[in-house]
Order: structure tokens, then C-alpha cells, then sequence
């Protein structure tokens, strides 16, 4: 009886597992969409466990001393109440109606274990404490158990005590192993995003001395005119234009700390339509004043005016493109030419940002976007793989061309997202 049992549980346990490792291979596609990923892990699990439940031979008991709990405790303290409560009825639902078991026990416990599982889930001061989180899901399983095995006693269940006690010995020891490994998945997703996050913060750090420049000039200018008007005998309409001169000065500065604290807060990530060519000319506002500082000729050359309409996080591909963008100004220190253009191809947007600088061996070119892989002292290494990696949670690609001392070209590839006619129709008629 106990091979038996411990067989059920080996099988339950692969299941998990596969529900982990899916998901660990599917997040990083997705990686743009947050909500989507919170709910991600429990499709899955959704999706395991009914080829489970459709496919396998469903020991009642090990449904509902196995699955049940360590499902119901995983999701309810590591994802919160939307999919603690989803699951938890899902399994209700399949404990009563699938597995045929009497409603009470399990249905009183698994109600009692995720509305524990959530609290802590809300109220948990760390969620990278593993030593915590195991001994909470240990806990939690123990007084399901207990609780289950109670109630099924005074219910007067006909389930055999010593199976159920060997099933529940068997949940404890194997609820370690799925509570470690989904730790470990979590812990690689937020990992990833912290990395994302970083990057992020390194490229605003750098840009900022270019940034506060871009801000100095308009409030130099605005300074001018209301030095002139302090001059004694001045007619109303040069006053009333250096007030207007003043306040588009004033009014540019502020536009310019906008953008910048915009794009430095962390972003609610929604994908939506953007207008290629929106980004590219919001970004071209933004890399504008490191050009100048570096001596380089800034050239946006976009073939047809139809608007080109992606899917994604306008944040995250203002982050790729000034990635790029600024790999390029880089690899031109003595100065050059960068030119930026895009157009439509096929069902594919493209842009193109090509520089005159030192290029790249074909050695090179196979490193480059890997982690840490970078030629420059103050580099990071982490900003094409940064790049790759979102371009590629929109669907899109990234390719790289270049000579030793000629230049690069980088080349973006996104799947158009509706037709450029319907986008037409999508823009505020023309007045
Ligand atoms: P970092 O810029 O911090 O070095 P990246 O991941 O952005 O990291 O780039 C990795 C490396 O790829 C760079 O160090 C550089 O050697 C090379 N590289 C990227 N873009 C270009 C380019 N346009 N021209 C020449 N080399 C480039
Ligand atoms: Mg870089």
C-alpha cells in the first residue's frame, strides 16, 4: 500500500514540477505583460492538472490529501487572493464532482488553509525568506491534514485512518520539494526583473550629465529674457514678447524633467498600440543632447509617413531603442554620423540605426547581447541582453551587421500590429 501511495505522490510531483519548468520557459516571452505573468504560473498548474485529472488514474484520496493541499497552499501564499481563491474552488469543484469524495472534509480545510495562506501572503514582511516560506507551506499542509483527517473521523467518512495517515506522511515530505522548487522560480523572475531594473538605472545615470545640459539651455535663455525685461522704457509688445520667450523657455525645461521622471519611475507595464515612429521621435528628443556632446550628426530619415502600429510597453522599447542608440553614439568617440530611419516591410515594422564607428570582428558579433559580454570600461554588458530579451517578448528580432571600422547596423524587426489603414483611421480626423 505505501509503494502505491508513494507512487501517486511521485506522479503528483511531476506534474508540479512540469508546471514549474513550463513556466519557467515561458516567462521569459512574456516578460513584458505583469498581470499576465501573475496569473501565468496558475494556467499552467490549470492546464497540468487537468491532463492529470483527464489522463491518470485519480486515487480520491490522493487528491484530496495531495494535490489539494500543496496546490492550495502554494498559490494562496506565494500569489494572493485572485488565484488563491480561483484555485481553491477549482479544486473544491474537482474534489466533489471528479474525484466523487464527500464535500465537507476537504472543502472546510482547503477554505481554511487558503484563507490562512492569503493573510500571510499580504502580511509576510519578506518574501525572500525560503527558510519562512517552507516552514509556512509545511505548517499550512500539517493543519490540513490534521484538520481533513479530523473531520473525516467525525463525519464518519469511509476512508481506511492508516491510508490516509500515509498519504498525508507523504504530502508532508514531498511539500518541501514543491514549495522549494517554485521558490526557485520566483526567485529567477524577480531576478530577471531586478536585472531589467538595474540596466535600466545605469543608462538613466549615464544620460543625466547630457540630460541637465539639455535642461541648462532653455533656463539660460528664459534668464535672458527676464534679465531684458528689467530695462527701464521698454514698449508693450517686445515686454510681451520676451515674456512669452521666458515662459516657452521655462515650459521646454519642464517638458524635458517630465520625459526624464517619466521614463525613470517604475512603469505600470500594459502593453498597448505605440506608433513606431512616436517612440523613435521621443527617443530622438531624449539621445539628442549626447550627440552633441559627442560630436556626432544625428540623421532621422523615415521612408513613408504611415504610421507603423506595434504591441507593447512604450517604456520598455524607449529602453531598447536608447540601448542601441546609445551603443552606437559610443562606438564613435572621435564623432560620426547616426542615422535612424524605419519602415514598413511585409506584416513587419523595421528600424534601422546605423553608425559610422569602430564596428565590430565577426568574433564579436557572435558575443554581443551576452550577458556581461562588453568592450568598454564602464560598461555593464547587460544592455543588448536586456534588448533581446524585450524585443523578443514583443515578438520581434534583432539583428546586427558591421566591418571593423565601418560601422554598424542594427536592425529592429517587429510584427506590425493592424493594418497602416485602419491605424489611419485609429488618428484624430484632421481638422
Ligand atoms: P555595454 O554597452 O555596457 O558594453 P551592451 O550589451 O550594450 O553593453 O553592448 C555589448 C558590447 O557590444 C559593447 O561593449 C560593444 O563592444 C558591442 N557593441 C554594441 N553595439 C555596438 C556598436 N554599435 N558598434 C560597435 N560595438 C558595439
Ligand atoms: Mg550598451
Amino acid at each position: 500500500m505505501i509503494e502505491y501511495i508513494l507512487a501517486r505522490e511521485f506522479q503528483g510531483l511531476m506534474y508540479y514540477l512540469t508546471a514549474c519548468l513550463l513556466f519557467l520557459i515561458i516567462t521569459p516571452r512574456v516578460s513584458f505583460i505583469k498581470y499576465g505573468r501573475k496569473l501565468l504560473f496558475v494556467a499552467i498548474l490549470a492546464l497540468t492538472s487537468y491532463f492529470y485529472l483527464a489522463y491518470e488514474e485519480i486515487d480520491p484520496l490522493v487528491y484530496v490529501l495531495h494535490l489539494v493541499p500543496v496546490c492550495v497552499a502554494l498559490i494562496a501564499i506565494y500569489e494572493g487572493w485572485i488565484p488563491g481563491v480561483a484555485t481553491t474552488a477549482a479544486f473544491i469543484w474537482g474534489n466533489i464532482f471528479i474525484a466523487g469524495n464527500e464535500w465537507m472534509p476537504g472543502t472546510i480545510s482547503s477554505i481554511a488553509v487558503t484563507a490562512v495562506g492569503i493573510a500571510y501572503h499580504y502580511w509576510m514582511p519578506s518574501p525572500e525568506s525560503i527558510k519562512r516560506m517552507l516552514l509556512v507551506h509545511f505548517l499550512l499542509i500539517l493543519a490540513y491534514i490534521g484538520m481533513f483527517i479530523g473531520l473525516s473521523v467525525w463525519t464518519g467518512e469511509q476512508m481506511e485512518l492508516r491510508r490516509m495517515l500515509a498519504t498525508g506522511i507523504g504530502t508532508l515530505l514531498s511539500s518541501p520539494i514543491v514549495a522549494y522548487t517554485y521558490y526557485l522560480v520566483k526567485h529567477q523572475e524577480r531576478l530577471t526583473e531586478e536585472l531589467f531594473n538595474a540596466e535600466k538605472y545605469h543608462l538613466i545615470g549615464q544620460l543625466t550629465a547630457s540630460i541637465s545640459h539639455e535642461i541648462r539651455n532653455p533656463l539660460t535663455t528664459a534668464r535672458g529674457f527676464l534679465q531684458l525685461m528689467g530695462r527701464p522704457n521698454l514698449d508693450p509688445a517686445a515686454l510681451e514678447r520676451y515674456r512669452i520667450n521666458a515662459l516657452e523657455g521655462i515650459d521646454g525645461a519642464n517638458s524635458i524633467i517630465t520625459e526624464y521622471l517619466n521614463y525613470s519611475k517604475p512603469s505600470v507595464e500594459e502593453p498597448r498600440l505605440l506608433n513606431v515612429r512616436q517612440e523613435l521621435a521621443s527617443v530622438e528628443q531624449w539621445i539628442k543632447p549626447l550627440c552633441v556632446m559627442s560630436n556626432v550628426e544625428l540623421v532621422s530619415r523615415h521612408g513613408t509617413q504611415e504610421p507603423l502600429t506595434v504591441t507593447g510597453d512604450s517604456k520598455k522599447l524607449q529602453q531598447c531603442l536608447l540601448n542601441i542608440i546609445k551603443n552606437a553614439i559610443e562606438s564613435m568617440p572621435e564623432g560620426g554620423v547616426l542615422t535612424i530611419s524605419s519602415r514598413k516591410e511585409d506584416d513587419k515594422a523595421l528600424i534601422f540605426i546605423r553608425d559610422t564607428g569602430i564596428g565590430m570582428n565577426d568574433q564579436q558579433l557572435k558575443r554581443i547581447g551576452m550577458p556581461f559580454y562588453t568592450t568598454k570600461d564602464k560598461g555593464t554588458g547587460l544592455g543588448l541582453m536586456v534588448v533581446t530579451n524585450l524585443i523578443q517578448a514583443m515578438g520581434g528580432k534583432l539583428y546586427f551587421r558591421s566591418k571593423p571600422n565601418q560601422g554598424t547596423i542594427c536592425e529592429v524587426h517587429l510584427p506590425l500590429e493592424i493594418s497602416a489603414a485602419e491605424a489611419a483611421s485609429l488618428q484624430p480626423a484632421p481638422k
